[in-house]
């Protein structure tokens, strides 16, 4: 069976499984940077119903220069557009700044 990297975790899943493990990830309003467009935001999903989920960016955002710090930090870049995990120190501007965003 042919797998695939989860781009929210990271962890390398058989194909037929992917949209199942997804779909796990909806329910657990982690937070994560986006990058697209050239440009980085904290965003996390938010389940609507059983199988969809939307995005929630957060306001206020965190200075781009943490934001640009963990997408180095994960090993991406600006004209890479995916999700990247965040870093200590956003974990720790979140705690701050966005505490309803910490489970
Ligand atoms: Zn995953």
């Amino acid at each position: 069976m042919p797998t695939t990297t989860c781009g929210y975790c990271g962890l390398e899943i058989d194909v037929d499984q992917a949209y199942e493990h997804v779909a796990e990830h909806m329910h657990e309003r982690i937070p994560f940077v986006s990058v697209y467009n050239m440009r980085a935001a904290l965003v996390r999903q938010v389940p609507v119903g059983q199988y969809r989920a939307e995005f929630e960016i957060a306001d206020p955002q965190p200075p781009e220069r943490m934001l640009f710090a963990a997408v180095r930090r994960a090993g991406g870049a600006l004209n890479i557009p995916g999700f990247y995990p965040i870093s200590p120190a956003l974990a720790r501007w979140i705690a701050r700044r966005a505490p309803r965003w910490v489970r």
